[in-house]
């Protein structure tokens, strides 16, 4: 087993499946954790919108933003496009930079209305993440968080988190590029949907519960492999 692999058995031991994307369940406004795989266009729009909402901010202001677009039925590329940016944004308030952000939301319903779903769905991976980043706003982040958890293709995200962590732990140096610290994920671990899902979420839970800004290194379940351990 590498060490990318034993990273993510230890991290899935301690903190068991994380169940990402969290999605909002048919009928409801809230969005829940452990809620499995996107079953509908709706979902899979509403993670890309979960995408772009989560820019720069914690999860608890996306669900906030989430939910008033649900309130309002906005979760849909023709509602939002017909929707007044002014509105939008003050729907948004909550996930920050609200402007930019109402703007981003319009220019990936956009799109989608022109692309579909079900045409998406169609593409290679490469082929859709190439597509996500000549989208204004989609940078490499957004645009793997929206292949791997929206269209379920094998592309693995790399966040802020995930430097920390792996740089902390003396695998790669804490201002590794981006694709350099996904490629060494990616030709270490199984390719599989669920593997990435699963690693990306658990990473994230690790950088909240031990790796955090100031690390609690007592107890953490990386602890002897870690070259930062305090
Ligand atoms: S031992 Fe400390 S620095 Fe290393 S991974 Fe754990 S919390 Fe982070």
């Amino acid at each position: 087993m590498n060490k990318f692999q034993n990273i993510y058995a230890i991290l899935h031991k301690e903190y068991g499946p994380q169940g990402w994307w969290p999605l909002t369940p048919d009928g409801e406004t809230r969005t829940k954790h452990h809620s499995g795989n996107p079953k509908s266009e709706q979902h899979r729009f509403e993670i890309m919108l979960g995408a772009i909402l989560t820019q720069n901010t914690a999860w608890t202001n996306v669900e906030k933003a989430l939910e008033q677009l649900h309130k309002n039925k906005l979760v849909h590329y023709d509602k939002i496009l017909s929707t007044k940016k002014e509105k939008l944004a003050s729907l948004i308030r909550s996930a920050g930079y609200y402007n930019q952000k109402a703007e981003r939301l319009a220019i990936i319903s956009r799109f989608v209305k022109e692309h579909t779903i079900k045409g998406l769905m169609k593409k290679d991976t490469a082929a859709l993440r190439e597509m996500l980043l000549s989208v204004k706003g989609i940078g490499p982040e957004t645009a793997d968080s929206i292949v791997l958890y929206a269209f379920e293709k094998p592309s693995f995200v790399i966040d802020a988190y995930t430097k920390r962590i792996f740089s902390r732990i003396g695998i790669c140096a804490a201002d590794v590029d981006y694709h350099e610290l996904q490629k060494m994920f990616m030709d270490s671990i199984r390719k599989d949907v669920d593997v990435y899902k699963e690693y990306h979420a658990l990473i994230v839970e690790h950088a909240k519960q031990h790796c955090r800004t100031k690390p609690g290194c007592k107890n953490c379940p990386l602890g002897r492999l870690c070259m930062k351990r305090i």
